[in-house]
């Protein structure tokens, strides 16, 4: 069933204009010129806001020096997803946030910009630095193949253990191929990282779901011990009454569809209502925008101020000329023939500040007005995947449905170890990767195999 009405059609490099690399990768010169700025701190303090504590200044005067490949691999020890964390980390709240430029008034480093350089320049030349280590018998699976299970197999493959990552999607890479805005990574990039996982031997079987395809009792007969990094799973729902019209989208749904399918391809409303404002809420009406949805608002019952979204994903809607409608809470959705035309709202007031410290919003009655939209898009948060944790004997499960684990990432069932969304809730790439590295190390330990 087609939406009441679509955005209009661009021609196909329009698309690819407004999805272009949102922080264009530097050539040699550039890359030299920038790396020069740094300052080479002792006990950088780079180093330290980076959950996976690259090594920033050893990389940084690698570039500087020109060897690329050499700075490479100071960041792929520390961090083989590099190249991703690369594209789509944070660095304004982490590693250039922490930079000492900023106490000398100067733009910090562009160590995201940096660190894509050096590992583009050995995946593109498909340089192999590192290989398996000698077999040591011992045989991990992987549940899942985004950011943490891909640190987690690659430590232990060079470790010398034979992993086997299984996955439910098409293609490997998790959120990194599928989810993070087009802008940032394509799921192209991603699957070329993907690759230099694979080159350690880890073996990929994509389209397996677990426990679906393959039972945990036959998994641990198997394998020896296991890796939990399944992520979140689906939207949450609003729960409003006109949610199952057509035109109302999860945001993961919406998202998947402009990474896997081509621009011109995806379907989008002439007039878009997104829900929530977190970050995956501006990956949202950014995409609508640059699909070419004329007018795109992102409906949010409390103000600006208690937005979750980074202030640098912000500032990127707003160029996108996304319409911001603070405190307001939509009230159900409307349609017609069983299609979107609508969305009915109510202004909210917010009183005191809830348990989060953030203050709590109320509807303030005869305030009610209506949007007229051809599509909505849910973006409040993904819901634990409790049913797969639930089926895990002796999994305990926190509150808010992530799995329990312990300081080495072990969970109630010792031979299950789990990282990354599945666990923390819902981080960045960069914690799933430090988490899956983290896990593999005790794994190796767990396995009786200490590291020298
Ligand atoms: C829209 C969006 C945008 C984001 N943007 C950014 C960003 O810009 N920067 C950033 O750093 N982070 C971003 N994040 C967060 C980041 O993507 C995640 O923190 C990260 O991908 C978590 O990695 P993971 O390995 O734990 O899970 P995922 O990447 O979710 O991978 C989980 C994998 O497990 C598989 N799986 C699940 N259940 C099963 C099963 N039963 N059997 C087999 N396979 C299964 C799934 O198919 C999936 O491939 C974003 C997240 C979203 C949703
Ligand atoms: S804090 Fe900034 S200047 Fe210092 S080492 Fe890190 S990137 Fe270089």
């Amino acid at each position: 069933m087609p939406l009441r009405e679509t955005a209009p059609k661009l021609p196909a490099e329009q698309y690819e204009q407004n999805f272009a690399d949102i922080t264009p990768a530097y050539n040699s010169r550039q890359a030299a010129i920038e790396a020069a700025r740094c300052l080479y701190c002792f006990d950088a303090p780079c180093t330290q806001a980076c959950p996976t504590h690259i090594d920033v200044p050893a990389f940084i005067k690698k570039i500087m020096t020109f060897n690329p490949r050499g700075s490479a691999r100071v960041i792929l020890e520390a961090n083989i997803l590099g190249q991703s964390c690369g594209r789509v980390c944070p660095t304004e709240v982490l590693c250039e946030g922490a930079c000492v430029m900023h106490e000398k008034g100067e733009l910090p480093i562009q160590i995201g910009r940096l660190q894509r350089y050096a590992v583009d320049y050995v995946l593109d030349r498909k340089i192999q630095l590192f290989r398996a280590g000698a077999p040591n018998g011992k045989k991990v699976a992987c549940i899942g193949s985004g950011p943490a299970s891909l640190a987690c197999a690659a430590e232990l493959a060079r470790a010398g253990y034979a992993v086997t990552i299984f996955d439910k999607n098409e293609w490997p890479g998790g959120l990194n191929t599928y989810g993070i805005a087009a802008y940032k990574t394509r799921a192209h990039d991603s699957l070329r990282e993907v690759e230099l996982v694979r080159s350690l031997g880890v073996e990929f079987r994509q389209k397996i779901e677990i426990p679906r395809d393959i039972s945990f009792a036959d998994l641990e007969k198997q394998f020896d011990a296991i890796f939990l990094g399944v992520g979140l799973g689906e939207t949450w729902t609003l729960n409003l009454p006109g949610e199952d019209l057509h035109g109302v989208y999860g945001a993961i749904e919406f998202i998947e569809r402009t990474k896997a399918e081509p621009f011109p391809e995806v379907e989008v409303g002439r007039r878009v209502a997104c829900i929530g404002a977190g970050n995956t809420a501006i990956d949202v009406v950014t995409a609508a925008r640059r699909l070419a949805a004329e007018t795109v608002y992102l409906v949010y019952r409390r103000g600006e101020r208690e937005m979750p979204a980074f202030a640098y994903e912000y500032e990127i809607a707003k160029k996108d000329g996304v319409v911001f409608l603070w405190q307001t809470h939509p009230v159900r959705i409307l349609g017609e023939n069983g299609v979107v035309t609508g969305v009915e709202c109510v202004r909210t007031e917010l009183g005191a500040p809830d348990g989060k410290r953030r203050r709590s919003p109320r509807p303030i009655p005869g305030t009610e007005f209506t949007l007229n939209v051809d599509m909505v898009v849910r973006a409040v948060g993904q819901m634990p995947v409790t049913e797969f944790l639930r089926a895990i004997p002796s999994l305990a499960l926190n509150k808010d449905g992530t799995v329990v684990v312990n300081d080495r990432h072990q969970t109630g069932n010792p031979k299950y170890f789990a990282g990354g969304d599945c666990a923390n809730g819902g981080k960045e790439v960069v914690d799933a990767v430090a988490e899956g590295m983290s896990a593999a190390h005790s794994l190796d330990v767990f396995l009786g195999k200490p590291r020298g």
